[in-house]
């Protein structure tokens, strides 16, 4: 990886914005198929990040990748299934992905984002993209609406010194929560009834649970279906631990300050107190709010979204880093063929939006379930034991099947209340 000072090229096929998993995607793709690309990201590689947890569909981007060996050969726990605990406490049958059409790609990992992440941007550069870290991009370059390429600083540098310009025939925008593009062509709507906040922290030494489900994702929903906390095991006896409700009820004003946060709803869900018996935290606790939005355009002429660049729906279903990994790849073959045709208006560019669209909504469509009063997996599978297997083909990512949808023939269009119709904490 290079810094600014050392980018050899002033013009390249494709600029990225951003080297998370949806800009590494597309960097390796692209560079792997013969273009010029240069991916900028602002930190310093490897950077924290959160997002611990992958699902099964991760697989088939990670083999296109050529990363599944390394994935084999780490440390990261494998992750078998997912298992949700009640209000109550009563644990229900885990979700064993491989009871359903069981394939190698049925088990996937927990990673910490750091070292994945790192080893997604090196791949990308053993392909023959230029990846700069410590590069700040704060231009896009637009001639009319056409997107031209980027202006770069150094991350590190003097805040006086003058950008430098790269030309690009396409600019991806990658850049995650920062929704840079989005942002500036003010494309951005937030969902009013995910409006949510989030206080999560890494802990050693909490229950482990053994065999196969040492690895597993564990969704514990608290006392009165406030909130529910993430259990995601993690290397060297570490555990990602975080807690999500609605933003109002989570920190209501001044005075929710993240260790009283963390308490109250600890205290609102024994099941999370008996793994957190013996565990000591390392590190801060940590919060981030107002993640959940979508764009009103993903592609224009000479630019496209990617990953969180362009949309985030919920972190309860672990579905963020696989919609990154998915999207990046379907928006650079997009771009490839984009670029062989000559032909890089944003209706090539976003080609593949249909299609990714109805699979998100899928997830959407699940992510509203969860957070409505009332549902409950456990109750919905015995009703209604014949959908065992839409449920767990839309927890294991295969949103993208015929036939997932008709799920919702049987759970409905669920609503959940927005923030501002729910009484804050007491
Ligand atoms: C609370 C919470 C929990 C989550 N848990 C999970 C989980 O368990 N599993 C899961 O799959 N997903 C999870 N997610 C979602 C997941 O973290 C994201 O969906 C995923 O990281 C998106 O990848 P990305 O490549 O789009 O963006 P990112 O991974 O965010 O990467 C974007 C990169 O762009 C860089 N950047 C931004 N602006 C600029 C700029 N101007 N110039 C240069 N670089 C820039 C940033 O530094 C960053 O490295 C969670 C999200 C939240 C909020």
């Amino acid at each position: 990886m290079v810094t600014l000072d050392q980018l050899n090229t002033r013009k390249a096929d494709v600029a990225i914005i951003g080297g998370g998993p949806a800009g590494a995607t597309a960097a390796t793709l692209l560079a792997g198929a013969g273009h010029s690309v240069v991916l900028f990201e602002r930190e310093t590689v490897p950077r924290f990040h959160v997002g611990e947890s992958l699902i099964p569909a991760t697989y088939w981007t990670l083999q296109r990748l050529g990363l599944i060996e390394r994935l084999k050969q780490s440390a990261f726990p494998r992750k078998f299934s997912v298992q949700f605990v009640t209000e109550t406490g009563k644990i229900t049958s885990p979700f064993y992905f491989d009871e359903f059409r069981p394939h190698e790609s049925s088990q996937t990992w927990q990673v910490w984002r750091d070292d994945f992440d790192q080893m997604l941007l090196e791949n990308a550069e053993a392909r023959g993209a230029q990846v700069v870290q410590q590069a700040h991009v704060s231009d896009v370059i637009f001639d009319g609406e056409h997107a031209r390429g980027v202006r770069v600083r150094s991350a590190v540098g003097a805040a006086a010194e003058e950008p430098i310009e790269v030309q690009a025939r396409v600019v991806v925008d990658a850049s995650g929560q920062t929704t840079f593009l989005a942002n500036r062509l003010k494309l951005k709507r937030p969902d009013p009834r995910l409006k949510k906040g989030t206080v999560w922290g890494y802990f050693r030494g909490a229950v482990r649970d053994s065999g196969r489900d040492e690895g597993a994702t564990i969704i514990l929903q608290t006392e009165g279906k406030r909130s529910w906390f993430w259990n995601i095991p993690l290397p060297d006896d570490m555990v990602s631990i975080g807690c999500t409700g609605s933003l109002k009820y989570m920190f209501p004003g001044a005075g929710s300050d993240a260790h009283s946060v963390w308490e109250r709803e600890v205290a609102r869900c024994p099941a999370i107190q008996h793994r957190l018996a013996n565990a000591t935290l390392e590190g801060p606790l940590r919060t981030t709010r107002d993640f959940s939005y979508h764009t009103t355009r993903s592609a224009g002429d000479g630019w496209v979204l990617v990953g969180d660049a362009q949309s985030f729906i919920d972190p309860v279903y672990s579905s963020g880093v696989y919609l990154a990994l998915k999207s990046g790849e379907m928006a650079a073959d997009a771009i490839a063929e984009g670029l062989a045709l000559n032909d890089i208006s944003g209706e090539r560019l976003g080609s593949w939006k249909k299609k990714y669209d109805k699979g998100v909504g899928l997830f959407h469509k699940l992510v509203y379930a969860f957070y409505s009063p009332g549902f409950s997996f456990g109750s919905l599978l015995r009703e209604h034991p014949e959908c065992k297997d839409q449920l767990a083909s839309i927890l294991m990512g295969n949103v993208f099947e015929p036939g997932v949808e008709t799920l919702f023939d049987i759970v409905g269009d669920a609503v959940p209340p927005r923030d501002d119709e729910l009484v804050p904490a007491t």
